[in-house]
């Protein structure tokens, strides 16, 4: 007999976790179901960071975004207590109530092991960039550190296990919205399951699906935005100052020739650059860890340009997913690695030149061309944020910084809804980074609470 659960969760990243922890403890007898497409945690290995191979292998299932924890699991795991940044979440609720939730999220992480460590915002570098026209959002941050969240994800889940069904290598490929019937596909079959709500809490590996889903249940979608630029790599002594203070820059610049945002953000200090497959694309992002013995000479940061994109067009995803597939196909299906000095000198870096550089790459990636890949106006901006953000950590804008391609940002499209329930679709739920509601742990987290109260009130 086909399986009923009061409540299925689809996603087994912060969101979905976040969502199952509420709501066992908020009602204890409630019989939940979490799918999760990719692995158990444990058993999530990328055969980069395993040493098992220079280049990505296009796993069937990609170990960095896929699997219980979700995309954050191997994150470094900057936890933003602001609503500055790292979402959209103020967008549907009061801002006082989106901090009160990630504050409550963050104490369930406490619970399980996170650090209570926490980076103060800092005024007197916010000056420093505002005399060069630079932006510094500010927020209160804490590291959890990829190492160290890991360990706290794998005590949630340990405790969830006793309490819900966990379901690991299960897709969920369709949900009927008038019966509630979920076809969830593992490696023994198809079957099907149902529940009285679901929770779609896919994150950015699942957006395909989740917008595949919308259109073909008539759901209203929106979503015009992509943020489409590189990652960039230097010594972390360049960044050291800004590191130590508050830990993450995060800082916006509008370009002089275009008038466009670029954002730097997603900074690691003494990290590494790693490579990311989202539905078949390699695209790079970049992690660090607590544990000093982990940590390596490089700090590196996302560098993208915002474009936000008006009539006919409507498909943004599709875009970067080109841009991004084009320095697949130029190096041979991996990303590409170029020296900024080359960029500029309109010249390809080569294996011989990267040799040179006095940057030592931490990614494994092919040198390379990237004006063959970026579009001219979005490389502009870059390259002119770079000089700009030189200004103020002298030593970016270098000849030998790294510059990996191609890393994009690209938010999920928006499902029209009402206090998250999907419009059309009663008892069915979205949230997180699948729903392009968040972008971040700590809103993925408190959208993942905030939902579960609503089903449980
Ligand atoms: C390398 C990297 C570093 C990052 N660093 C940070 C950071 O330091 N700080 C920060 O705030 N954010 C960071 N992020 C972003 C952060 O990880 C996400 O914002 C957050 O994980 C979103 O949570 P979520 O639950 O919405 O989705 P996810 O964590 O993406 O989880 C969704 C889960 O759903 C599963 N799924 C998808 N479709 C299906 C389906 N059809 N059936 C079953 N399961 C499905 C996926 O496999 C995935 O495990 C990083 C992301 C990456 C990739």
């Amino acid at each position: 007999m086909e399986q009923n659960y009061d409540i299925a969760i689809i996603g087994g990243g912060i969101g979905g976790l976040m969502a199952a922890y509420r709501l066992i403890e908020r009602d204890p007898g409630l019989s939940i179901a979490l799918f999760e497409k990719g692995n158990p945690l444990s058993k999530r290995v990328c055969p980069i960071i395993a040493k098992k191979s220079k280049s990505c292998v296009k796993c069937n299932s990609c170990a960095i975004m896929e699997g219980l924890a979700g995309a954050g699991a191997f994150s470094d795991g900057k936890y933003v207590i602001s609503t500055e940044y790292g979402g959209w979440l103020t967008e549907f609720l009061p801002p006082e109530t989106v901090i009160d939730y990630i504050e409550q999220a963050d104490r369930i992480l406490v619970h399980f092991g996170a650090t209570t460590e926490r980076f103060m915002p800092n005024n007197e570098l916010k000056k420093r960039c505002l005399e060069f026209d630079l932006h510094m959002n500010q927020a209160q941050l804490k590291h959890l550190g990829t190492d160290s969240n890991f360990d706290t994800m794998m005590h949630l889940i340990d405790f969830l296990q006793s309490k819900i069904h966990i379901h690991t290598n299960a897709n969920v490929t369709d949900v009927d919205r008038s019966t509630h019937t979920l076809t969830v596909v593992t490696k023994e079959g198809s079957r099907t399951c149902s529940a009285g709500k679901i929770l779609f809490a896919v994150g950015r590996a699942g957006s395909l699906f989740f917008s595949d889903w919308c259109e073909k249940n008539h759901v209203p979608l929106h979503n015009n935005q992509v943020d489409i630029g590189v990652r960039v790599e230097l010594p972390a002594m360049v960044w050291e100052d800004f590191a130590k203070k508050i830990y993450e820059p995060k800082i916006w610049y509008r370009s002089k020739q275009y008038g466009d945002t670029t954002r730097m953000f997603c900074f690691n200090d003494r990290g590494q650059v790693v490579t990311e497959n989202t539905n078949g694309v390699l695209t790079v992002n970049g992690h660090s860890y607590r544990d000093e013995s982990r940590k390596t000479q490089n700090s590196n940061f996302a560098l993208l340009s915002t474009t936000n994109f008006t009539q006919p067009f409507k498909d943004p995803i599709e875009y970067a997913r080109h841009v991004a597939s084009l320095a697949n196909l130029i190096s041979g299906g991996s990303v590409l690695v170029q020296r900024l000095g080359d960029l500029e000198a309109g010249r390809r870096t080569d294996e011989k030149r990267l040799r040179q550089s006095t940057v030592r790459p931490t990614l494994d990636a092919v040198p390379g061309d990237l004006s063959l890949c970026i579009p001219k106006r979005q490389l502009d901006n870059i390259i002119e944020t770079l000089h700009a953000l030189d200004q103020i950590a002298p030593g970016t804008a270098n000849y030998d910084t790294l510059l990996y391609g191609i890393e994009c940002k690209y938010y999920s499209a928006r499902p029209k809804c009402t206090d998250f329930e999907i419009e059309g679709c009663p008892g069915i739920y979205a949230l997180g980074d699948g729903a392009g509601f968040t972008r971040s742990l700590s809103q993925a987290a408190a959208n993942g609470l905030y939902v579960a109260d609503l089903l449980t009130k």
